[in-house]
């Protein structure tokens, strides 16, 4: 509760310093560091999106906390563990594929309910990150409109691991750019409203850079974070 109530504080300064609204921001607990005791203690505190990254360790909890909460999976989607997300997850951040985006929507379909997902946009361009190239993602989201179990929310990126978190904005940036130059093409699928940005480290600045979703692990259910002031 504490560490949620000094994340909060920093997300409301860091829309402050950007002229946003503090409830356009939603916090995604991330609990795949965390058992789940530590995952219904998130929950009791009052957060509702709970972040998950692999498919074996997310779904026995989804099982137990599943009814309580709105899932996220934030991790590298094998399109062999799509029957595994979809009907549970109400998000997946990681679409990079079109094989996944087949798999996910054929899966969604079959579970009875749509995939709310956001496009992962491999923005630093770093050869260890999953990620579509910036320049493949309009013809990606058009593709993938097309698959009707498939809601395309928006746009994810993971910046690169920095000590400075300003060594981040750039990547945000860009992020958000995308996002507005998509949403001008006036294509299929680019209403694309949301930005799924920011990790302990970085938040702050993901917040001011326009983030709407930002994926928190560390800082509020880890051990406090050195980082956080
Ligand atoms: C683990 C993870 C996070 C959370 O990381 P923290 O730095 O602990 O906040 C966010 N997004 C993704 C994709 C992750 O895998």
């Amino acid at each position: 509760e504490q560490n949620l109530h000094q994340v909060k504080e920093n997300i409301a300064a860091a829309c402050r310093r950007s002229g946003r609204n503090p409830d356009e921001v939603r916090i995604v607990a991330v609990t795949k560091y965390v058992d789940l005791e530590t995952t219904r203690r998130a929950l009791d505190a009052g957060l509702t999106h709970i972040g998950e990254s692999r498919a074996q360790e997310a779904v026995p909890k989804w099982e137990q906390l599943g009814d309580r909460g709105i899932w996220h999976f934030i991790g590298h989607l094998q399109s062999n563990k799509a029957k595994a997300v979809a009907g549970r997850f109400t998000y997946v951040h990681s679409l990079d594929r079109f094989s996944l985006a087949k798999e996910l929507n054929r899966r969604s379909e079959a579970a009875g309910r749509p995939t709310r997902c956001f496009v992962q946009v491999n923005v630093s361009g770093e050869a260890s990150k999953h990620g579509l190239d910036p320049v493949e993602v309009k013809e990606f989201v058009e593709q993938a409109a097309e698959f009707p179990y498939l809601q395309l929310e928006g746009l994810m990126t993971m910046a690169p691991f920095t000590e400075d978190p300003e060594e981040a904005r750039p990547v945000f940036r860009r992020l958000k750019e995308l996002q507005r130059e998509l949403q001008q093409s006036g294509a299929s699928g680019t209403a694309l409203p949301h930005l799924s940005m920011g990790m302990s480290r970085d938040y702050q600045v993901a917040v001011e850079e326009g983030a709407t979703f930002v994926r928190l692990g560390s800082v509020l259910v880890g051990e406090a974070y050195p980082k956080q002031r």
